[in-house]
């Protein structure tokens, strides 16, 4: 699939709208799900222009790779829900049709502070 550069986040990515923002360095920009489905629900997307989880495993290199899976640690730090400060949270990617992804830019949902209860409905 071609990235469309008017998606949501890629519309975040470029502050053309708002964003409720925890983190942000070269790599990964954090904020908050507008749609939380848990006490605690964040995104955390990568900079670049990638669609899924499979397009950045083929295309991304390695230092956007590293960059956005120590960043998910870093939030989860931030946000308290670490192994190192917290009880621990789950991450989750959708990747297309049959994944059930809405927006078609890579992103994770970290969801935590409190039980995340069962994995696949
Ligand atoms: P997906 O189903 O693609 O894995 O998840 C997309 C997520 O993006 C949903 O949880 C949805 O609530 C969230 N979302 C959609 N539009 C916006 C938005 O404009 N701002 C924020 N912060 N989250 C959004």
């Amino acid at each position: 699939m071609t990235y469309d550069k008017n998606n949501i986040f890629a519309k975040i990515l470029r502050a053309e709208i708002p964003c409720e923002k925890i983190y942000e360095d070269e790599f990964v920009l954090s904020f908050y799900d507008i749609n939380p489905q848990k006490k605690i629900h964040v995104l955390v997307i990568p900079k670049g222009e990638f669609t899924d989880l499979d397009d950045f495993s083929n295309n991304a290199n390695p230092d956007e790779i590293t960059g956005l899976i120590k960043g998910i640690n870093i939030v989860a730090n931030k946000l308290g829900i670490s192994t190192k400060n917290g009880k621990g949270y789950r991450v989750l990617s959708n990747i297309s049709e049959h994944g059930g992804q809405e927006v078609p830019h890579l992103h994770f949902h970290l969801f935590g502070g409190e039980k995340v209860g069962k994995m696949v409905e």
